[in-house]
């Protein structure tokens, strides 16, 4: 089944140079990229995107961590993967969210750390399910960033100019 996962790149793969090295990773999934940027996380992005991890202890760190507060990178690289079984395809490869826990020979596994202050840099961030997936692309990307129709989308008018959005 064809699916697509938002792929995070995050502060601390962008500071260890990853991108490359994660790209080419995830090239072996044979999945294509349909959507790419470069983005500033305001607060209220970074809030939205994990707001499940809300009541966590470390919420307030995680949260300086995706906006790049604590690794002086204020930005992170946002992608879509799209083809069949994007989402399984691209987790495997990711590894475990604790990076010491993760397969050595994933992603995480091979560049991530936790530092001595408890933080989990786990170099990217990728959609777990399908709702996962919907809520993160709509909420990171609108419908003419991405070269595919994903979800369903309608015209509205932003500033005299028609705009699409999603539905
Ligand atoms: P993911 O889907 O594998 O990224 O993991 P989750 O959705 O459970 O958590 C989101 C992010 O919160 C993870 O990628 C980590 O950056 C962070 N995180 C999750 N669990 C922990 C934890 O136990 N401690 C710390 N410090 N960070 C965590
Ligand atoms: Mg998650």
């Amino acid at each position: 089944m064809n699916q697509q996962a938002l792929v995070l790149i995050k502060p601390d793969g962008l500071k260890k140079s990853l991108t490359g090295n994660i790209l080419a990773r995830l090239s072996e999934t044979k999945l294509e990229i349909v959507a790419a940027k470069m983005v500033r996380v305001t607060k209220e992005l970074a809030e939205e995107h994990y707001k499940h991890m809300k009541d966590k202890p470390f919420f307030k760190e995680l949260i300086k961590y995706i906006q790049g507060e604590l690794h002086d990178r204020r930005k992170v690289m946002a992608m879509v993967y799209w083809g069949k079984d994007a989402i399984e395809k691209v987790r495997e490869l990711a590894g475990s969210t604790n990076p010491e826990e993760a397969e050595s020979t994933s992603i995480r596994g091979s560049f991530g750390r936790i530092t001595t202050s408890g933080i989990y840099e786990n170099v990217l961030h990728a959609s777990t399910d399908t709702e996962e997936a919907e809520r993160e692309i709509k909420l990171w990307f609108d419908p003419d960033e991405i070269i595919v129709e994903l979800y369903p989308t309608k015209k509205t008018i932003v500033d005299k100019h028609e705009k699409r959005v999603w539905s």
